[in-house]
């Protein structure tokens, strides 16, 4: 089973990716960590890209194109859950292609529907540890004891450079102009399935898990 997850930044894409992996053993496939990877690697794709990142605009289709078909053949029989990719119609074309080539297919765009307001609160605050990727956030997922991961102890943290008010604004824009409306295109092939992205982190897993296992 491959699918999309499809919201803008902030709406739970990630959680709800890395949840679906850890449950079903699916691969994440997340074109912003593989940007933030070669970021911090400072290799001529991070170089290029570091700056349109922290501008919150996009990065070209044909490099997230490529990184996507590098890391396809690894995704296992589970299948692929793509997480901020596609994220224009001409991404959306290269993927068809890749998934045609591999003789795979998209079952299910699943859109996370929020409310942006809300969008800006949750990312501005958002962290994660720095050793095993626990993501929290100051004001509704604190650490238990603070400064240290609940999860495995690290008292090492990290936050996203793009994580503030004004990048996270340009990101919204970005996605209200170029991405929502690649959603005609899913629709069209009757793919699309809505969720509430507002409700809780359960909720959200519980509905896109009534959707993969077709009770829905
Ligand atoms: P994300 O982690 O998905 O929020 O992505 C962080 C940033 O990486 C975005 O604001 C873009 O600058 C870049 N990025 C990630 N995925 C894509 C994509 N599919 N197309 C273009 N830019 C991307």
């Amino acid at each position: 089973m491959n699918i999309i997850l499809l919201g803008p930044p902030g709406a739970g894409k990630g959680t709800q990716a890395a949840r679906l992996q850890a449950a079903r053993g699916m691969v994440q496939l997340s074109t912003g960590d593989m940007l933030r990877e070669a970021v911090a690697a400072g290799t001529p794709i991070g170089l290029q890209a570091k700056v349109v990142m922290e501008r919150g605009e996009l990065v070209s289709d044909a490099i997230v194109s490529a990184l996507i078909g590098e890391r396809l053949d690894a995704a296992s029989e589970q299948g692929a859950i793509f997480d901020g990719f596609p994220r224009t119609r001409a991404q959306a074309e290269a993927l068809d292609l890749l998934l045609s080539e591999r003789g795979r297919r998209l079952d299910h765009v699943i859109e996370l529907a929020v409310d942006e307001d809300e969008l800006v609160k949750r990312i501005v605050g958002r962290f994660s540890c720095a050793r095993c990727g626990a993501g929290y956030h100051d004001s509704f997922r604190p650490t238990q004891v603070p400064g240290v991961c609940d999860v495995c102890g690290s008292t090492e943290f990290k936050r996203r450079r793009d994580d503030n008010e004004q990048t996270v604004r340009t990101r919204m824009v970005e996605y209200r102009a170029k991405t929502a409306p690649i959603l005609p295109y899913y629709d069209a092939r009757d793919l699309v399935r809505r969720v509430d992205g507002m409700a809780s982190v359960e909720q959200v897993g519980a509905e896109i898990d009534a959707i993969l296992d077709g009770t829905v």
